[in-house]
């Protein structure tokens, strides 16, 4: 009979595996650990519709909590695995109970960043948003007058500044590079957007950090920026980056660094582990890359699907992200790594524009700003290998179909 599988961590990845597994009428013995209280589910609408309101948790949850019975896939929540034997190939949870695999497979996700307590970090009225439980939190505080401050101008602190505004909150944003989207877009992409905010009355501070939170009753009350200045605050909301979730990894003496490393397989250092998701590390152009996305996350988990079903292909991701943020959709195809070259793009309709990014010659990715037609053809073109021509795609008038020919 074949032996068990064991995945830590019932989120994206991990039931991606499993539903993949039992999709290919794979029959090997399934259990899914995983910390939090509820059947795995989709964390985008966390800073998005579910933060607004607009979305109930039902319509989060991947599939029904009796799907899991019905396909035998076994389920422990509200379960934290505190270690990993590679010897006996077992996995002990935090009640002591253990359990032996066959294969285990690691999708632990990753953990925001939080500020530090010794500058207000841990007072009332500070949230970051990952899970349920962190989006129902912060939901509670989002109150119309209310002033917040949103520290970090990635997706996830701009997403809930749209949010923000639209029940009706003050919002700042700071961030303390150049400019918002620094890490992820080109300055094109990052003006726009900064556009859409201030349009929408989001006071935008860049080149701006924080210096401490000020408390009253051990609830947050005031910020003082790096500026001097000081502002009132009554909900703070930190978007500052995740860390991988690889201690688990680590401890039981995996490569780690920045992530579980794995190879094109998703394997770890230990052939009968599996790692897949925000938490590893994992190659890319000869160099190594973390990907925080729901594209990778499936993709890598439903390659590991394959391959302990008998297949022998390795994951090439296809990196692709999307962000709401208003009525606008940001679009993302490819991986913009070491850009060179940056190129605009006018859509056809009214607000709709695209930003393609180039290394070396070579079209790497496009962000397509309500722009569906820009997006769709630039992921054709990445997929196909089809470097477009410069000229003609910076021309309004081209058709995208005729650069695709
Ligand atoms: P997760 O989905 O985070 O699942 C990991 C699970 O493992 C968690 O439930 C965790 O509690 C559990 N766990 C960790 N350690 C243990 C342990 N030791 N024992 C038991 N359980 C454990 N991506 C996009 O592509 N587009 C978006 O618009 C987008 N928006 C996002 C908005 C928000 C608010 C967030 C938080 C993320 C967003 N993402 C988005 C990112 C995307 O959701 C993640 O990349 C994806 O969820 C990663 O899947 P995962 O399975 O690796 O991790």
């Amino acid at each position: 009979m074949t032996g068990r599988l064991v995945i830590v961590g019932a989120g994206q990845a991990g039931f991606a595996l499993a539903a993949k597994l039992r999709a290919l009428k794979d029959t090997r013995p399934i259990t899914m650990i995983g910390l939090e209280d509820v059947f795995p589910y989709q964390r985008p609408p966390l800073s998005k519709k579910y933060l607004l309101g607009e979305m109930s948790f039902d319509r989060l949850t991947f599939r029904p909590d009796a799907w899991f019975a019905e396909n035998d896939v076994e389920v422990r929540l509200s379960t934290f695995v505190e270690e990993i034997d590679r010897d006996k190939k077992t996995v002990r949870m935090q009640d002591g109970s253990v359990l032996e695999y066959e294969n285990l497979a690691l999708a632990t996700g990753s953990t925001p960043r939080t500020l530090p307590a010794s500058i207000g970090g841990d007072l009332e009225g500070v949230y970051t948003v990952r899970d349920k439980r962190d989006a129902d939190r912060l939901a509670g505080e989002m109150k119309a007058g209310r002033r917040l401050l949103i520290i970090g101008g990635g997706y996830i602190g701009l997403e809930a500044a749209a949010v923000a505004r639209h029940l009706g909150l003050e919002v700042t944003l700071i961030e303390m590079a150049d400019r918002i989207l620094a890490r992820v877009a080109a300055k094109e992409t990052a003006d726009i957007m900064r556009g859409i905010h201030d349009a929408h009355g989001v006071v935008i501070r860049e080149k701006t950090g924080l210096a401490r939170l000020i408390g009253e009753d051990g609830k947050v009350r005031a910020a003082e920026l790096s500026d001097g200045s000081v502002i009132d605050v009554d909900v703070v909301i930190v978007g500052i980056g995740v860390t991988p979730n690889d201690r688990l990894a680590q401890d039981c003496g995996l490569d780690v660094g920045n992530g579980i490393v794995v190879d094109e397989f998703a394997r770890t250092s230990d052939p009968s582990i599996f790692a897949m998701g925000d938490c590893v590390t994992l190659p890319w152009q000869g160099g190594r890359i973390r990907l925080e996305s729901v594209q990778n996350a499936v993709d890598q988990a439903e390659s590991v699907a394959a391959t302990l079903a008998g297949g022998t292909a390795p994951y090439e991701p296809k990196p692709w992200f999307w962000s709401d943020q208003y009525d606008v959709k940001l679009q993302i195809a490819g991986f913009n790594l070491g850009y060179e070259e940056t190129l605009l793009r006018p859509g056809a309709r009214e607000g709709a524009v695209s930003i393609w990014y180039f290394r070396e010659g070579r079209l790497i990715a496009v962000d397509a700003v309500n722009d569906a037609k820009a997006y769709v053809s630039g992921k054709k073109m990445l997929e196909t290998g089809k470097n477009p021509d410069k000229a003609l795609l910076a021309d309004p008038a081209t058709d995208l179909k005729q650069l695709m020919a």
